[in-house]
C-alpha cells in the first residue's frame, strides 16, 4: 500500500483519542479554557454522565467573530504569546481541545465579548464546520457538546455507566475548583444540582471540597525554599484513607498527577502511617514557569521539574517536619477521654465492694517495692528475674529501670526515702487488661498502649542502627531459602547491597530462589521469609519509579511490628518503667509508626472536675 497523508478530520480524531478520553476530559478542557478566559463563574451541565450532553457556560472574556471562526481549527490558540513552551502561564497552550472535540461530537460554541454588540455562534459536527451565525448570549462563552464520540463509536464502548462518568466529571471539577477558589463553580446533572461552590477564600474552598472533617484533622503547611514554594493542608496521621483519591497536588495552580510527588508524600508519612493507608493532602507548589515542563502529555496533567530532586526534598522535608511537630501534642485525645468519662453512666453500687481489675492491684506499690529492695525483706513481686523486656520471640531487651537510693543504710528500710523524679510519663503503677500501662506524674494520670509504644521504640532503634550503618546482624545456623520466581529474584539480588545495610545478607541460590545467610539481630527468625517476600513484592511493584528508601521504610515498619511486645503480655513494674523512660527519649514516641497514639494523658485537674472537687 502506498503512503498517503491522512485527511484533517481523521488527524483530529486521532489526536482526540489522546486529549478527549472520556466526558470528564472534555469538561476539563472546556473549564480550563473558561479559566484562561478569566471567568469568575463557571456552570457545567451534563446528561447521561456527559455522553449525550455537556455544556460549560462562563462569564469570561469571550471571543470575537474572527476568533470563533478559527478556535475550532487544530493548533489554533490565543495563548503562548511568546511562543515559548518553557514559560507557560495558562492552562491551555496546545490549541487542540476544541478541534478534537469538534471532530468526535456535535459542538456548538456561542460567545460574546464584553464590548461586542451581539454574540456569535459556530457549530462543528464530526469535524464539519458550519458558517458563523449571529446569536443571543450575555458576555462570556457557552460551549455545548452533544453526542460525544458519535463520530468514533468504538470509544463509546470504553465508557462506564453514566453514574461513574458523572463521578469522574465531578472529581475533575473539584480539582479545578480547589486550584481556583475565587471562581464560582457549579455542576448540574439534568437539572439536579450536584454542587454549587460560591467564590471563596482558599481555606473555605478546601473545607467545601474536601470536607470539614478533613479540614479539622489537618495541619496547614507553608514553606519556601529558594524559588519553590509549598503551601497547603495535610491530614493528621490519625486521619487516613483506603486509597490516594484524596491527595490533590497542584503545580502553579494546575492539577497534576506526578509519581515523584506521590512518592514524596508517601515518604513524608512513612514513619507515622500504616502501610496500605493513605493520607489526605491538598498541596500547592509554586515553581518558576521556566523551571517546569508541562508539555509532557496532551492531557497536560503530567509535569517535569528541571530540579526534580529539590522539589521532592522540599515536599518530604516539609511533611516530615510538620508531622513530627504534631507528635507531642494530642490534646484532642485527652478531651475525648475526659468526655467519655463524663458521659459514662454512674455504676450501680457493688454490695460486696469494688473489685479493681488491675492485674497488679494486690501487689506492693512502687515505693514499697523499692523500699523492699533496699531492705531485702520482700521478694521481688512475681518476677524474681532481673527485669528485662524479654519476649520468647523477641530478641529485643529493654534495660531495667533503676532508681538510685537516697540512703545506703540497708538495715533501716523505714528511713529510706525515695524521691520520685517527675518524669514526663510518670512512674508506672499498674498494668491493666495486660495491654495498658497506668502511670502517674504529680499532676496527671497517663495510660500507655504497650504494643503501640513498643512498636515505635523498636522502629526508631532499627532506624538509628540503619542510619549509623550499624545494623547488628546474626548469622542463621541454617540459611533460609526463599522462592521468589525469576523476576523477583533478580530484583532482590540487584538490591543486595542496599539490603545489606538493613542487616540482610542475601545470596543467589538458583535463578528463582535466594538464600538468606544473615538477618538483623533485632529480627525474629520466624518472620524472615515473609519479610523477603514483602520486599520482593514491593521492589516489583515500584520498580524504577519509587526510591528504594521508601520500600525500605516499609521493611523497617514490618520488622518493628513483628518484634514488638504484644497486647496481652504481662509486664513487671520495672519493665513498664523501663519502657516509659525509653519513650521519653525516643523521637515521635507519642505515636506508633502506624499513626496510632501510644499514650493518653489525663490531667489531675480534669479528674478533680469529674469528681466535683473543682
Ligand atoms: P488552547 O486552550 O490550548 O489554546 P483550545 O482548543 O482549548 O486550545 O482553545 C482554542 C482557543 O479558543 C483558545 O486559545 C482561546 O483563545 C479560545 N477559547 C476557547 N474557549 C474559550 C472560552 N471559554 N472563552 C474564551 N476563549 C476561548
Ligand atoms: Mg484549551
Amino acid at each position: 500500500m502506498s503512503i498517503r497523508l491522512l485527511n484533517p478530520t481523521l488527524i483530529n480524531q486521532i489526536a482526540a483519542g489522546e486529549v478527549i478520553e472520556r466526558p470528564a476530559s472534555a469538561v476539563k478542557e472546556l473549564v480550563e479554557n473558561a479559566l484562561d478566559a478569566n471567568a469568575k463563574s463557571i456552570a457545567v451541565r451534563i446528561r447521561d454522565g456527559g455522553r449525550t450532553y455537556i455544556s460549560v457556560t462562563d462569564n469570561g472574556g469571550g471571543m470575537s467573530r474572527q476568533d470563533l471562526e478559527i478556535c475550532v481549527e487544530r493548533h489554533a490558540t490565543s495563548k503562548l504569546p511568546d511562543e515559548d513552551l518553557f514559560n507557560i502561564s495558562t492552562l491551555g497552550f496546545r490549541g487542540e481541545a476544541l478541534a478534537s472535540i469538534g471532530a468526535v461530537s456535535r459542538l456548538v460554541i456561542t460567545s460574546r465579548q464584553n464590548n461586542d454588540g451581539n454574540a456569535w455562534a459556530i457549530s462543528v459536527e464530526g469535524g464539519n464546520k458550519s458558517a458563523i451565525q449571529p446569536a443571543s448570549h450575555p458576555a462570556g462563552t457557552k460551549i455545548e457538546i452533544k453526542d460525544l464520540f458519535f463520530a468514533t463509536p468504538a470509544r463509546l464502548n470504553f465508557l462506564k455507566s453514566p453514574a461513574t462518568e458523572r463521578g469522574r466529571i465531578a472529581a475533575i471539577l473539584k480539582k479545578l475548583a480547589l486550584a481556583h477558589a475565587d471562581v464560582a463553580f457549579s455542576l448540574y446533572d439534568d437539572q439536579k444540582e450536584m454542587f454549587n461552590y460560591q467564590a471563596a477564600t482558599l481555606p473555605q474552598r478546601v473545607s467545601h471540597v474536601l470536607g470539614q472533617e478533613f479540614f479539622d484533622n489537618s495541619i496547614e503547611i507553608n514553606k519556601q525554599r529558594d524559588e519553590v514554594g509549598l503551601h497547603g493542608w495535610i491530614s493528621l496521621p490519625s486521619y487516613h484513607m483506603r486509597n490516594s483519591q484524596d491527595q490533590y497536588v497542584f503545580v502553579n495552580d494546575r492539577y497534576v498527577t506526578d509519581k515523584v510527588l506521590a512518592s514524596a508524600i508517601r515518604i513524608g508519612y512513612q514513619d507515622v502511617l500504616a502501610p496500605q493507608r493513605f493520607p489526605a493532602v491538598c498541596l500547592f507548589l509554586e515553581v518558576p514557569a521556566v523551571e517546569l515542563d508541562v508539555n509532557v502529555h496532551p492531557a497536560k496533567t503530567e509535569v517535569r521539574f528541571r530540579n526534580q530532586e529539590a522539589v521532592r526534598r522540599l515536599v518530604i522535608g516539609t511533611l516530615r517536619d510538620n508531622l513530627a511537630a504534631q507528635m507531642s501534642a494530642n490534646s484532642t485525645l485527652t478531651d475525648k477521654a475526659i468526655a467519655a468519662f463524663q458521659s459514662s453512666p454512674v455504676p450501680t453500687p457493688n454490695p460486696i465492694g469494688y473489685t479493681p481489675t488491675f492485674s497488679q492491684a494486690t501487689q506492693p506499690t512502687y515505693k514499697e517495692r523499692m523500699a523492699a529492695v533496699a531492705s531485702q525483706m520482700l521478694p521481688l513481686q512475681d518476677n524474681p528475674e532481673p527485669a528485662e523486656l524479654r519476649e520468647p520471640d523477641s530478641p529485643l531487651m529493654i534495660k531495667p529501670y533503676t532508681t538510685s537510693m537516697a540512703s545506703s543504710d540497708m538495715s533501716k528500710p523505714e528511713q529510706v526515702t525515695i524521691s520520685e523524679p517527675d518524669y514526663q510519663l510518670g512512674i508506672a503503677k499498674a498494668q491493666v487488661h495486660e495491654t495498658y500501662i497506668v502511670a502517674t506524674t504529680s499532676d496527671a494520670v497517663i495510660i500507655v498502649d504497650q504494643h503501640a509504644a513498643h512498636e515505635r521504640l523498636v522502629y526508631e532503634k532499627i532506624k538509628a542502627q540503619h542510619k549509623s550503618d550499624g545494623v547488628v546482624r546474626q548469622a542463621l545456623l541454617i540459611p533460609e531459602i526463599v522462592e521468589l520466581g525469576r523476576e523477583q529474584t533478580e530484583l532482590v539480588l540487584n538490591a543486595k547491597n542496599c539490603l545489606l545495610k538493613f542487616g540482610l545478607v542475601i545470596e543467589s541460590f538458583s535463578d528463582k530462589e535466594v538464600l538468606i545467610r544473615e538477618i538483623p539481630a533485632l529480627l525474629a527468625k520466624e518472620c524472615i521469609k515473609q519479610l523477603i517476600l514483602d520486599i520482593a513484592a514491593d521492589l516489583q511493584e515500584h520498580s524504577q519509579d519509587i526510591s528504594l528508601e521508601e520500600t525500605y521504610h516499609e521493611v523497617l515498619s514490618t520488622m518493628a511490628c513483628h518484634n514488638s511486645i504484644r497486647a496481652g503480655r504481662k509486664l513487671s513494674l520495672d519493665e513498664m518503667n523501663a519502657m516509659l523512660r525509653q519513650m521519653e527519649t525516643t523521637p515521635k514516641s507519642s505515636q506508633c509508626n502506624h499513626g496510632r497514639p501510644t499514650f493518653i494523658k489525663l490531667p489531675k485537674v480534669e479528674i478533680e472536675k469529674l469528681f466535683g472537687r473543682r
